[in-house]
């Protein structure tokens, strides 16, 4: 596999990083997956948008311009072959003597590389997906896109240790959102989603969701919702750029409605394949 690293295209086991880089001892910096279909982005300016206002909400200069990093999504996906896949950009704010004060004069360190996977024919797209719910341990500052991802990965291995695919945190009995997606469920002919805010990440895919649902009149609340109304709830899915749609059928042991991939669900995954890959550049 060919990488990107501050400037340069390596082979992997060429491609280097300080271990003084404050990525890897603070988790200081953030990062972006932009998925890949038919060899082309989806939703590029969203997620470029995004990067932008997690590096200012951080203090830290982005060291490419958007079409710089277009460029460089492109010849990755070019060089490793990707028709159907993501390409993950991490930047942190680069090596400095540790000191938890941010450095004046760090270098920011620019990593890219590619994942070839299938993202439209998944098994559990047809299936759906189990969940299991645990308190949001989190920073109270999941709008900014970091690398500091333990806890999630802690959640994931409750879910896995439960026999289910993925886990939603609830906060003061609200679900905020799943280990790597947004959270949404279905109660009669309406769509909830919780609402932005410092809770959750501002998902790229939730945004273009929201629109194609309202383009064909479907009723959209943003709102927080509780647990036990998810688990009362016709229709659950989540939304991220690598899951697209993906149905939820179990909530801790019960059923979601009737415990299979549900129409609404199922409607606006296709309308996002659809719309997104005409759409990808
Ligand atoms: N919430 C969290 C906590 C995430 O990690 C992700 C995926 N990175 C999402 C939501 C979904 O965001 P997006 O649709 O931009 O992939």
């Amino acid at each position: 596999r060919t990488v990107y690293v501050n400037g340069e295209y390596l082979p992997e086991e060429e491609a280097r990083v300080s271990v003084f880089d404050r990525g890897f001892l603070f988790a200081d910096g953030v990062y972006e997956v932009t998925s890949v279909l038919d060899g082309k982005l989806v939703d590029f300016d969203g997620h470029a948008k995004r990067l932008e206002r997690s590096l200012g909400e951080l203090e830290m200069a982005n060291p490419v311009t958007r079409d710089e990093l277009l460029e460089i999504h492109r010849e990755l996906v070019t060089r490793n072959a990707i028709t159907e896949g993501m390409v993950y950009l991490q930047i942190t704010r680069g090596a400095a003597d540790r000191d938890f004060a941010f450095p004046v004069d760090a270098t920011p360190t620019i990593v890219l590389f590619t994942q070839s996977m299938p993202l439209i024919e998944k098994p559990t797209a047809k299936t759906g997906i189990k969940i299991v719910s645990i308190p949001d341990l989190r920073w109270g500052r999941r709008d900014i896109k970091t690398v500091q991802l333990l806890y999630p990965s802690m959640g994931k291995m409750v879910a896995k240790k439960a026999g289910a695919d993925d886990a939603w945190m609830v906060q003061d009995d609200f679900v905020t959102e799943g280990t790597s997606n947004n959270a949404w469920i279905v109660s009669g002919n309406r769509i909830v989603t919780r609402h932005l805010g410092t809770e959750i990440l501002h998902g790229i895919t939730r945004a273009a969701v929201l629109r194609m649902a309202r383009e064909v009149q479907m009723t959209v609340e943003e709102r927080p919702f509780s647990l036990a109304e998810a688990k009362a709830a016709d229709e659950a899915f989540v939304t991220s750029a690598s899951a697209f749609v993906m149905p939820v059928v179990e909530i801790d042991g019960q059923p979601v409605g009737q415990g299979t991939p549900g129409p609404l669900s199922r409607r606006l995954r296709e309308i996002y394949i659809d719309e997104m890959r005409a759409a990808a550049i």
